[in-house]
C-alpha cells in the first residue's frame, strides 16, 4: 500500500461529481487500499476518491474505535432524519474548522468490493462521516453547509497543543456556496464565472 498525494482547496477537482462506478474494476481494491492507507497517514475518519485525484465514486470510512475501514462504492444517503449541528473540518482544507448542519440519524447504501449491496443505519458520527464523503462525491464539501458564514474559523496551536479558534480569512468562505447545486456544475462554467 501506498498513500496517494492529497487534493486541497481550491482544486477543482473537489468541487466535480464523481461518476458511478458500474463493474467493479480488479485494480479498485488496490486502490482503496491505497485510499486507506492515506486516510490513516492524514488521520481522518474518511477519505473520498476526489480528495487524492480521482472521480471514481468510493469512499473509505473508518472510525477511531474500528479495527478495519469501511468501503464504500457508490454510496448513496437514502433517508436522513433530524437536524442537528456539529463542529467539522475536513483534509482537504487543513487549518479550518465550521460549525454545520447534519442530520441526527441516516441511512445509506452502498456497494462493497465485491458487489455487495451494504445497507447503514447510522447516527453519532458515523452518520456526519457518511454525509461528510458522499458530499464530497458530489462536489460538495461542508464549507457549503456552514450554519452561517461567520461560523468558520482557522484553528491554530499553542506550543502547549491547545487549540485557538480565530476567525477565517475572506478567501475561503468565497470558496463556499450556497447553492447545493453548484457540486454538479461542469467545471468549465466554474472557470467561465471565477
Ligand atoms: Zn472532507
Amino acid at each position: 500500500m501506498s498513500a496517494l498525494p492529497m487534493r486541497f482547496l481550491p482544486d477543482r477537482i473537489l468541487r466535480q461529481q464523481a461518476k458511478k462506478i458500474g463493474k467493479i474494476p480488479p485494480n479498485l481494491k488496490k486502490y482503496t487500499d491505497d485510499m486507506i492507507e492515506t486516510m490513516h497517514a492524514e488521520q481522518g475518519v474518511g477519505l473520498a476518491a476526489n480528495q487524492v485525484g480521482s472521480l471514481q465514486k468510493v469512499a473509505v470510512i473508518q472510525l477511531p474505535e474500528w479495527e478495519e475501514a469501511l468501503v464504500l462504492i457508490n454510496p448513496e444517503i437514502i433517508r436522513r432524519e433530524g437536524e442537528r449541528e456539529v463542529e467539522e473540518g475536513c483534509l482537504s482544507i487543513p487549518g479550518y474548522r465550521g460549525m454545520v448542519k447534519r442530520s441526527e440519524k441516516v441511512r445509506a447504501r452502498a456497494l462493497d468490493l465485491n458487489g455487495k449491496v451494504i445497507r447503514i443505519k447510522a447516527e453519532g458520527l458515523l452518520a456526519q462521516a457518511l454525509e461528510h464523503e458522499t458530499d464530497h462525491l458530489n462536489g460538495i464539501l461542508y464549507i457549503d453547509r456552514l450554519v452561517s458564514r461567520d461560523k468558520l474559523w482557522k484553528v491554530t496551536y499553542t506550543p502547549e497543543g491547545e487549540a485557538e479558534y480565530h476567525q477565517a480569512d475572506e478567501s475561503i468562505s468565497e470558496e463556499a456556496s450556497s447553492d447545493e447545486s453548484s457540486g454538479s456544475r461542469p467545471t468549465e462554467a466554474i472557470n467561465e464565472r471565477d
